[in-house]
Formats: structure tokens, C-alpha cells, sequence
């Protein structure tokens, strides 16, 4: 594991290593990069990138390599940390072994002091895991089924003789889903947007979250309420929403959390006669990190969806986090109401040569918020169950297997 410099977390907990692209997001994929740089002979990317006239290429070649002794590593660190699961590969990337992504959740069972931030792009297969988890609980219909954490914690044995994972009963002990683990997928555009955000609302979670990072094109959450099969992504407050957040709008998002994570134990209390379907939370969004591309190759930002973003998501009482403004900030207005009149042009809404002026920022990843205009400084974090919340939701999950 290794400190990073990401704004939303703490440290990186790399296992794998290996991708494949699946979207415009991957373009710039930073992985891809750093692999390059280190693909030479006996360096830790060997074999995992294309080669072209001889010489590596900054494109994943598909192959994967998963780093067992690595996957104990949060075991080791006393400190609760926030750690972003594997920023150099995808956790569901098609050629990683469910056994092994278990086995991830397995540590991550055991290490309830951390917060386990993942991302990804495939979100379908990540559904396809907790369905194959279920089906390893099931033990024929005379017996009880297994624990989802006992099995993962199974996996894990496979690959660490870690203290930690010996003493099972107080693992076993702790709420299903796992309450430290925040899924989320990275998106990049409307589109995006539409695959991959019902999908994620139909995984087993207690905080859901999405990265809109790099953000290549308008995206709007709103315009997905109620209509299959997309997802009513935010609370339905939003549509009333018509202030510009302030101080006393964020003081109210806070408090609209605490009351959102009192509502969502009662709703598992009034589930969790169901154990077995491990369907968890308000069925809403939980979290939105937005950020432009950074690097030489940037695509533009239209840094002024974020304000409207901003006013979105305050008025839902979703937190929301703006990490960066990217390499190539823009500024356009009237986006929404207006293609670009730009003679054959075709960029539409995302025309950077006409009706769009360069925003100049000092830092190279638009990174430094005293640079930002006024109005989009908003950090908020993720909501996070707390552990006298995760003891309740315990007792409530017991009471229904006695009952
Ligand atoms: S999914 Fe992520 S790691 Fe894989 S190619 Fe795309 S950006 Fe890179």
C-alpha cells in the first residue's frame, strides 16, 4: 500500500495489475501510463502493456497479474485510513477471479477501521459477483445458508496467514453488507451515466457513490428520475431545487445526512426480514466526486456544470465533492440551452474553439480551490456508518435470523 495524493482518500491498495479499456473515460487512462514508464525488463509492469515498433505503448494489452502478497496489506496498518481499492487496474475487470475479489472483501471484513473506497467502470460484472457470492451461501434448502463474510473470509485464508483472519467470530459478527466498503462506478458523460448508475443501484451497499471524473460532457442526474430503466438517482427534493448553496445550505446537507442515515436503519429494519436479498439504503445515490481531465492530452471541462451540480445535489442533501477542474478548464455558458453556432462545427455542447473562453489556472491539474471561481469550492465527503449505527443494524439482522 502506498500513501496517495487523490484528494477523497488516503492510501492506494494495489493488487492487481493489468486493464483493458471499455469507454472514452480510458482514453487517458493514468494507469496506462505509469505502466509504461515501468514496463521494462524486470520492472513491475513487464508484460502487461502493447507493444509498437519495438517499443512499449501506453495501452493495457489485457493481461492481468494479481499480487497475492499484497492482498493482506490494510491488515497491516493499525490506523483507520480511507484506501482506494487498486487505482492501476479495475476490481471487476472481466479476467480477475471472483475467488479473488472475495477474498478482497474478506479483508476488507476483517479491517472495519478503514473506509474501502472502490470504483469501477464495469459495474455489470460487479453485480455478477454478489450474485455468485450468494449462490456460494447456499447450502440446499434443509440448511441455513452460509455467511456471505464467512465465505469471503474463506477466500482470504487462501492467500494470508494474517492473525487478523484467524479469530473469525468477531468478523462474522459485523452487518452484511459490509458497512466500511463504498461501491461506486466512474463515469464520464450522459451516457455513462445511463448504463452504469442503475447497475450500481442494484448492488448490495450501504454507501453508493459516483466518480464523474473526467468529466467529458454534460451530465444530468435529474433528468434520470422515474424513468426505467434508469434510477431516480437523487431524492425528489431536487426538484425544488432553486438556491444557490450557501453556508447555511451545506449546514443543512449535513443535518439531512444524519436524519438520511437514521431512515436508511429503519428501512433495514424493515427489510431485514429478507436477509437473503441484501438489498440495503434509500435506493438513492450517496455521494458524487466531479473532476476535469488532467495531463498533456486533457479534454476540456466546462467547469460551469459544477455550480449546477452543486445546486442539484445541495438541494437533494447528497454531499458532493469537487475534486479538481482538470488540465483544460472551460468556461461556456447557456451549455444547456444552446448547441454551438460555430460553422461546421460539431461538437455541440462540447465545442471548446467557439462560445467558450480558457479558464487559466496556475496549478496543472486545476487542483488548488483558492484558483477556482467563487462558488465551487465544495468538498464534502462521503456519509460513513457509524460503529454504534453498524451494532444496530447487528442487533436488527439478528433478531430477524431468530425470529
Ligand atoms: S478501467 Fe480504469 S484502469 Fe482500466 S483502462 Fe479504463 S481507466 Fe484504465
Amino acid at each position: 500500500m502506498t500513501p496517495t495524493t487523490i484528494e477523497w482518500s488516503d492510501w492506494v491498495w494495489n493488487f492487481l495489475r493489468g486493464c483493458r479499456r471499455v469507454s472514452p473515460g480510458c482514453v487517458n487512462c493514468y494507469a496506462e501510463g505509469v505502466a509504461r514508464r515501468f514496463s521494462g525488463p524486470g520492472l513491475a509492469y513487464e508484460g502487461l502493456v502493447q507493444i509498437r515498433d519495438g517499443k512499449p505503448i501506453a495501452r493495457w494489452n489485457g493481461k492481468l497479474r494479481i499480487l497475492e502478497d499484497k492482498l493482506d496489506a490494510p491488515l497491516r496498518k493499525r490506523k483507520g485510513l480511507r484506501i482506494f481499492v487498486n487505482s492501476m487496474s479495475d476490481l471487476f475487470y472481466e479476467e480477475v477471479p471472483f475467488e479473488v475479489i472475495a477474498a478482497a472483501f474478506g479483508i476488507m471484513a476483517a479491517s472495519q477501521r478503514h473506509i474501502y473506497q472502490i470504483l469501477t467502470k464495469r459495474p455489470k460484472r460487479m453485480l455478477e459477483f454478489f450474485a455468485w457470492l450468494e449462490r456460494q451461501t447456499d447450502r440446499g434448502p434443509h440448511h441455513e445458508p452460509l455467511h456471505p463474510i464467512g465465505v469471503c473470509l474463506h477466500y482470504a485464508q487462501q492467500y494470508s496467514e494474517h492473525e487478523a483472519l484467524l479469530d473469525t467470530a468477531p468478523i462474522l459478527r459485523r452487518a452484511w453488507p459490509l458497512t466500511n466498503v463504498h461501491v461506486g462506478v466512474s463515469i464520464e458523460d450522459q451516457q455513462r451515466l445511463e448504463e452504469r448508475l442503475h447497475l450500481l443501484m442494484q448492488v448490495p451497499s450501504w454507501v453508493r457513490w459516483v466518480s464523474f471524473e473526467p468529466a467529458l460532457g454534460w451530465v444530468d442526474f435529474k433528468g434520470l428520475h422515474g424513468s426505467p430503466p434508469t434510477w431516480p438517482a437523487l431524492p425528489p427534493s431536487i426538484f425544488s431545487a432553486s438556491c444557490r448553496p450557501n453556508q447555511e445550505t451545506l449546514n443543512a446537507v449535513a443535518h439531512h445526512r444524519r436524519m438520511a442515515n437514521l431512515a436508511r436503519l429503519r428501512h433495514v429494519q424493515s427489510t431485514v426480514a429478507q436477509p437473503s436479498r441484501w438489498s440495503t439504503g434509500t435506493g438513492y445515490l450517496d455521494w458524487l466526486v466531479v473532476g476535469g481531465e488532467s495531463g498533456p492530452k486533457a479534454r476540456p471541462f466546462n467547469v460551469r456544470m459544477i455550480p449546477r451540480l452543486i445546486e442539484q445535489f445541495s438541494a437533494a442533501g447528497v454531499p458532493l465533492f469537487v475534486k479538481q477542474l482538470g488540465s483544460r478548464p472551460i468556461e461556456r455558458y447557456g451549455y444547456l440551452e444552446t448547441p454551438c453556432s460555430g460553422n461546421g462545427c460539431g461538437d455541440g455542447d462540447w465545442c471548446s474553439a467557439h462560445s467558450a473562453r480558457p479558464l487559466k489556472l496556475k496549478h496543472k491539474k486545476g487542483a488548488d480551490p483558492a484558483e477556482w471561481p467563487e462558488g465551487m469550492h465544495v468538498q464534502q465527503r462521503a456519509p460513513e456508518i457509524t460503529r454504534e449505527q453498524e451494532a444496530e443494524l447487528v442487533a436488527a439482522q439478528e433478531a430477524a435470523r431468530a425470529a
